[in-house]
């Protein structure tokens, strides 16, 4: 059996003049978890519904365990996959007890009983066998859906959006149990959502979707850590970017010279995390405190540079609490990443490695003499 669950080679996928999905490529090893992260309409579910089958790829193709099942002249469909969905409204069957739901993918009678137990032990349900849907919470029912999907021993999972139709506390817990039934049952699967936590805390991968594109795919904590480009950063929020200058392992800006995570030379923005930024009371303070809330375990200010009157949002869990209107200097805590911008007139952005060649030096080096 081939150790890749699924490969997808530069899919692209317009409807109409729309392009819901460009030149998309994934491989995903057998048993990892692979997660579809993005803001609404950037063409997750359109991914999830080629993979599935539900919808053909106008170019570029799709292999499950070794076997093409779409590409150019090749259409498998969705019954013949290998694949298990679960839905975000569960999409139980509801004149069907439990155990019918569950036993419904599956043909052989004898060993599906056992199977049907098997999955609903793994899913925690095993006394349920004999109610019907509405007889069972939220959170049950999506056990329901994901033994369903399970039964058959499918090469690939696949999940879209499915926690958000329980409440957040539910949400949590669900997400917890459901990775650990994943992994339990060593399944490979693809997840839809939104929701960066569940994300992070579910996946082995995260894939950040922006306009029908792979904007960057990495370990939940590379992502995290290192955003690839300023859109990616502001998607993933909790950020502020401030435009500096870079000169090797600093960058000059208004808040003064700031330790750089990777050397960069010229034009950047800088990335500053608000749980990064201490504020300390001072005379001659670079920002004005503008607003304070208390959010429990810290305090969320909004605080404007005194130079640039840019505004930056701030997490503090320690040192002294900010006060609204006094003068703060502003400190960092950690190294931060800069972005190079493009010294064109419109002053537009773009990612930070840029395949192709440009003007700028490669990472770490310092310009070319001219
Ligand atoms: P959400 O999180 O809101 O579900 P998404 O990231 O899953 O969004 P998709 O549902 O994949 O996004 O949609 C991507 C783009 O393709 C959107 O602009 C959407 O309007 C468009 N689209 C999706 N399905 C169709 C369709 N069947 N017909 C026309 N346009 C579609």
């Amino acid at each position: 059996m081939s150790d890749i669950a699924l490969r997808c080679h530069q899919l692209a996928k317009h409807f109409g003049p729309t392009p819901a999905v460009r030149d998309v490529s994934v491989t995903l090893p057998r048993g990892s978890i692979l997660s579809l992260l993005g803001p609404s309409g950037c063409g997750k579910t359109t991914v999830l519904r080629l993979i599935a089958g539900f919808e053909a790829p106008d170019s570029g193709w799709i292999e499950i365990a070794g076997r093409r099942v779409a590409g150019p002249e090749v259409f498998v469909p969705p019954e013949k996959r290998r694949v298990g969905m679960v839905f975000q409204d569960y999409a139980l069957f509801p004149h069907l007890t439990v155990a019918r739901n569950v036993a419904y993918g599956l043909t052989r009678r004898p060993e599906a009983e056992t199977r049907v137990r098997e999955v609903l032990q793994l899913v925690g349900l095993p006394d349920k066998e004999r109610r019907h849907p509405h007889q069972l919470s939220g959170g049950e029912q999506q056990r329901v859906a994901l033994a369903r999907a399970l039964a058959p021993s499918p090469a690939l999972m696949l999940l879209d959006e499915p926690f958000s139709s329980l409440d957040a506390a539910q949400r949590v817990r669900l997400r917890a149990e459901v990775g650990r039934i994943l992994r339990r049952a060593e399944a490979t699967a693809v997840f839809v959502t939104h929701d960066q936590e569940e994300a992070f805390g579910l996946a082995d991968v995260v894939a950040v979707m922006l306009a029908g594109r792979i904007a960057q795919a990495d370990t939940p904590r590379a992502v995290y850590d290192s955003p690839a480009d300023p859109a990616i950063a502001a998607f993933l929020g909790e950020t502020n970017l401030l435009p500096g200058t870079a000169r090797g392992a600093a960058a000059e800006c208004e808040l003064g010279s700031l330790p750089l995570r990777i050397p960069r030379f010229g034009p950047v923005l800088l990335l500053l995390r608000r749980d990064s930024l201490q504020l300390r009371p001072h005379p001659q303070g670079h920002a004005q405190v503008e607003s304070v809330e208390f959010r429990g375990h810290y305090h969320f200010s909004t605080v404007r540079l005194i130079g640039s009157g840019i505004e930056l949002a701030v997490r503090s869990a320690d040192g002294p609490r900010p006060r609204a209107g006094e003068r703060v200097r502003i400190e960092l805590r950690e190294p931060v990443t800069a972005y190079l911008r493009r010294p064109r007139p419109e002053n537009e952005l773009h990612p930070e490695t840029t395949p192709g060649g440009t003007t700028e030096p490669p990472e770490g080096k310092p310009p070319p003499q001219r």
